[in-house]
């Protein structure tokens, strides 16, 4: 028999991406953005809590970065980028590698944060083949979301989201993430068990793995769980004691996000590759970066095509992208004061949330902050009281999209600090109600 289907409200011609048909409320149309604001069709402003998809790091439509895109497009818009190069590309890698750690000089220019993981995972297989090894797999997280291509999807958490393709996807081996929160003591002893597991795993098979995948700090997608520096650092120093490669999927991280440039500056820690996007190019443009050491570079450096890095996309570099990229940069440098400044904000704030009885788990990385929702429902994306805050939310004035039960801010750095409060006022009056 066929499913009754109920009149779509969303648009004819259009597929939404994550979004379940049939259950979909109608899209809200925007028409236009203004800094930390989104004005409706309707005429309401809501605030955007989360940077739109993780990427308006400086808010909407901001005025440099259009200049920047306008000035770039009435010059040279495209180009193919092999055998040829241009000064926006060059200016990007030049400024990003100034800022990252250690010997991380090499940029490799894709589209987006899954691709940027795909450059990253490929490098780090290549890398062993040229230099005549095999490895065989990649150490990955539990609850890890690296993107939604083929690769990226293999080293990500094997979910709801990668259910139907599990066939096709190939396998790596998992760890714990040793997620915390405000006032968790078993914080260490939690870090010391994956370390633990993480050696044995090593030791057992020094000459297998090809790398160890995370996202530093913060994962994202699986619920903004978040670790602590000190589980980096031992990280590190078991990578450099085994030889194997650190890839620090940095794509929502990166640009501020955990009060630092990146957050491999936060824990003081040099991967070996690290994949950017999200914030690049300040929420205007896609483009992202994967950035790899000398010494993976090295191992390419040759005039065999078997040791060629055989990669590329059709947009690679786009030169509009990267001069959004050079004006979000000095936006960075401008707006540092507010993103190093407002993880303490969140506190304040979050201290003020604590009591309430309907929550757990709240914690705060620099930009970030997130807290549970306990209810009756199980916990995981499909809470239902996700659906209610993402609809209620907006008649509060506020856009926010919680991963299931977990709610969470992730504001621009245009936000000030009333603006903050008037975004928990209205989350405290979202549990009430
Ligand atoms: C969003 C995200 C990706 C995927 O980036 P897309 O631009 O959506 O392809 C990969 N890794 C992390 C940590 C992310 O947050």
């Amino acid at each position: 028999m066929r499913e009754q289907k109920k009149s779509s409200t969303m648009h004819k011609n259009i597929w939404y991406p994550f979004t379940i048909i049939q259950d979909a409320p109608e899209p809200l149309k925007v028409t236009k953005g203004d800094g930390l604001w989104l004005e409706l069709e309707d005429g309401r402003r809501i605030m955007d809590c989360i940077s739109s998809w993780w990427v308006n790091i400086h808010g909407h439509a901001h005025p440099k970065i259009a200049e920047a895109i306008h000035e770039q497009a009435k010059k040279l818009e495209q180009v193919i980028f092999a055998n040829f190069t241009h000064d926006p590309a060059e200016k990007v890698a030049e400024q990003v590698t100034n800022r990252l750690p250690g010997d991380l000089n090499r940029v490799f220019y894709s589209d987006d944060g899954s691709t940027a993981v795909e450059v990253g995972m490929k490098m780090a297989w290549q890398y062993w083949k040229n230099r005549g090894e095999e490895r065989k797999t990649f150490i990955c997280f539990e609850g890890a979301y690296h993107g939604d291509t083929f690769g990226a999807m293999s080293a990500g958490a094997r979910s709801m989201f990668t259910e139907v393709f599990s066939e096709l996807l190939f396998d790596v081996e998992f760890l714990p993430y040793p997620q915390t929160w405000i006032g968790d003591d078993e914080a260490g002893d939690k870090e010391d068990a994956v370390i633990e597991q993480l050696e044995a795993m090593l030791n057992e098979n020094p000459d297998k793995y090809a790398g160890i995948m995370i996202e530093p700090l913060i994962q994202g997608a699986g619920g903004m769980r978040m670790c602590r520096t000190s589980f980096l650092q031992k990280l590190h120093w078991v990578n450099r004691q085994y030889g194997t490669l650190l890839l620090f999927d940095e794509v929502m991280t990166g640009f501020g996000r955990t009060g630092h440039w990146f957050a491999s500056d936060r824990a003081q820690v040099e991967p070996d590759i690290i994949c950017l996007a999200k914030g690049l190019t300040g929420g205007s443009l896609p483009l992202s970066i994967t950035v790899c050491s000398d010494e993976i570079y090295e191992a390419f450096n040759s005039s065999d095509p078997m040791k060629t890095f055989w990669h590329g996309h059709s947009y690679t570099a786009n030169p509009i992208g990267c001069a959004a990229a050079i004006a979000s940069m000095e936006l960075m440098e401008e707006n540092e004061p507010t993103f190093s400044a407002m993880e303490q904000w969140h506190r304040e704030e979050l201290d003020q949330l604590m009591d309430h009885s309907k929550l757990k788990k709240q914690r705060v990385t620099g930009t970030i902050a997130a807290i549970e929702i306990d209810n009756e429902d199980e916990d995981g994306y499909l809470n239902e009281v996700a659906n209610h805050i993402k609809k209620e939310s907006v008649n509060h004035g506020l856009l926010l999209r919680p991963l299931g039960n977990v709610l969470y801010l992730m504001p621009p750095y245009c936000t000030t600090r009333d603006e903050l409060s008037t975004m928990y006022k209205g989350i405290a009056e979202l549990l009430e109600g």
